[in-house]
């Protein structure tokens, strides 16, 4: 048995009937990751020591009889923006190269108490700004599927980690599709949960009023294991809501399902091999008794603009807190005779410790959001938001769920995009409507280009995880 292949569900089932200790199934991830992860570069940080003692706890447990919950003893990566405590978080910056979590996100709290094994952290785009995982400081991931192409991002290593059977699960965030457009160019499941479904603390912010952390696993019952382990309200965050989630629905009927089309979603440029793949998924469904109707969501092309308005708005304000003062990279220390003034350290510190992409969204943010402007951009942008949520919400007046494809092309080339921001925002064109909406949406494996993976996304309404994975998961059982 090759134990990184199993799910979550396989590998809880082999350690309850003692087929195999939790200490194994630690060790065989950690020689996966050992001989696979110098050519993907999914892992910053390997937490070898902390997993191995997770896991002789567990079979410690297991030995003396007592229940172990779903996730006991299952190797889990974290993306490398949510904090677990004493374990360096870099966010994918240089400016955060040397900090050390001082507490534990909520969701890693909550995968603790169910007896989870943390293996380590995850690359990413540096904040979580990109859509390629070409944007780290540490170096780009590589595409499991295909060496010299992108896994997505902005959760890269996430998704590569779980492709390449170098973890079981995995966390990411989403906030304009960074979970569901790498598992798409990836070929695994990622869930982007509605706005207030999961909590936010700990988790490096982005977008405030976007992010949202989830699962990216191998299969839909492991993404909803992991949903229900991290979801629910948190003190800790305002803006977590108590919700129903039905781990099973007995009574659902893919007949009486109406899924929408939304004509929109299907453009110019899109690849006509992932428009084919999305067809016959959506034809699938058909076949199997659901009514299909097509859909208009009219406002569908502003929404990049009003996401590149609203995001680098939010990231001019989140980001000011790193002033080369309070974290991480500073450059008192290494350029103490030249230092002029207080100022100095800050734009020095702030120039030299982000990146391109960072420093040219801070700027666009203070722009939009700069007296004079502020209505002409930033107002316009959240009018339009609210348009955007409009035109869903009248369409799931009539349809259940709405089906488009996840990206509009496959996995590309590294490099092919990094000179052309704009063709790197435009990756993010089916995905970032549902975050300006606050919908929760999946990425599940619809088919292949060669051997490049092509994601169907499934969007539903507010709070309805528990449908959209019962949907997708009849979707995977065909
Ligand atoms: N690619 C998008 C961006 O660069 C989405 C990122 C995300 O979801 N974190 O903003």
């Amino acid at each position: 048995m090759n134990l990184t292949e199993l799910t979550i569900r396989q590998t809880h089932e082999g350690l309850k009937k003692k087929q195999f200790s939790a200490l194994e199934i630690c060790r065989a991830y950690l020689d996966k990751i050992a001989k696979e992860d110098k050519k993907i570069n999914a892992f910053l940080t390997v937490t070898r020591e902390s997993a191995l003692l997770q896991a002789k706890k567990i079979d410690e447990m297991i030995l003396s009889g007592q229940e172990i919950s779903l996730l006991a003893g299952i190797p889990l990566a974290i993306k490398d923006n949510i904090l677990v405590k004493n374990v360096r978080c870099t966010a994918g910056s240089k400016i955060l190269d040397n900090y050390i979590a001082p507490y534990d996100a909520t969701v890693i709290k909550k995968l603790q108490e169910r007896g989870a094994v943390i293996l380590g952290k995850t690359n990413l785009d540096e904040f979580a700004m990109g859509a390629s995982g070409e944007n780290s400081a540490f170096g780009p991931t590589r595409n499991p599927h295909d060496l010299s192409r992108v896994p997505g991002g902005s959760s890269a290593g996430s998704v590569a980690a779980v492709a390449a059977n170098m973890s079981c699960g995995a966390l990411g965030s989403d906030t304009g599709g960074s979970i569901r457009q790498p598992a798409s160019l990836s070929g695994v499941v990622g869930l982007k949960p509605t706005y207030g479904a999961v909590s936010r603390y700990g988790l490096i912010a982005l977008v405030c009023s976007f992010d949202q952390i989830g699962p990216i696993t191998k299969t839909i019952e492991d993404a909803k294991i992991l949903f229900e382990a991290i979801s629910g309200k948190d003190p800790l965050d305002s803006t977590s809501l108590e919700f129903k989630f039905q781990s099973s629905l007995p009574n659902f009927q893919i007949k009486e399902v109406c899924f929408g089309v939304p004509k929109e979603y299907f453009i110019e440029g899109i690849d006509p091999k992932v428009e084919e793949i999305i067809q016959k998924a959506i034809k699938k469904y058909e076949d199997l008794g659901a009514k299909i109707e097509e859909i208009s969501l009219p406002h569908t092309k502003y929404a990049i603009a009003t996401y590149y308005i609203i995001t680098p708005s939010e990231v001019s304000a989140n980001l000011a807190r790193y002033d080369g003062i309070k974290y991480g990279y500073s450059t008192i220390q290494s350029k103490k005779s030249k230092l002029k003034s207080l100022l100095n350290v800050y734009l020095e510190s702030r120039g030299e410790g982000f990146g391109e992409e960072v420093r040219r969204r801070i700027m666009l943010g203070t722009y939009a959001l700069s007296a004079g402007y502020y209505d002409a951009y930033y107002l316009k942008a959240q009018k339009f938001r609210t348009l955007i949520k409009e035109d869903f919400k009248k369409a799931f007046q009539k349809v259940d769920f709405i089906l488009t494809p996840t990206s509009p092309t496959p996995a590309f080339k590294l490099g092919e995009k990094t000179e052309d921001p704009l063709k790197m925002y435009l990756c993010d064109i089916f995905t970032s409507p549902v975050n300006l909406a606050g919908l929760p949406g999946i990425s599940i494996p619809a088919g292949k280009k060669g051997n490049l993976p092509v994601g169907l996304q499934i969007i539903g309404k507010p709070f309805e995880e528990d449908k959209i994975l019962q949907v997708a998961q009849t979707f995977e059982t065909i």
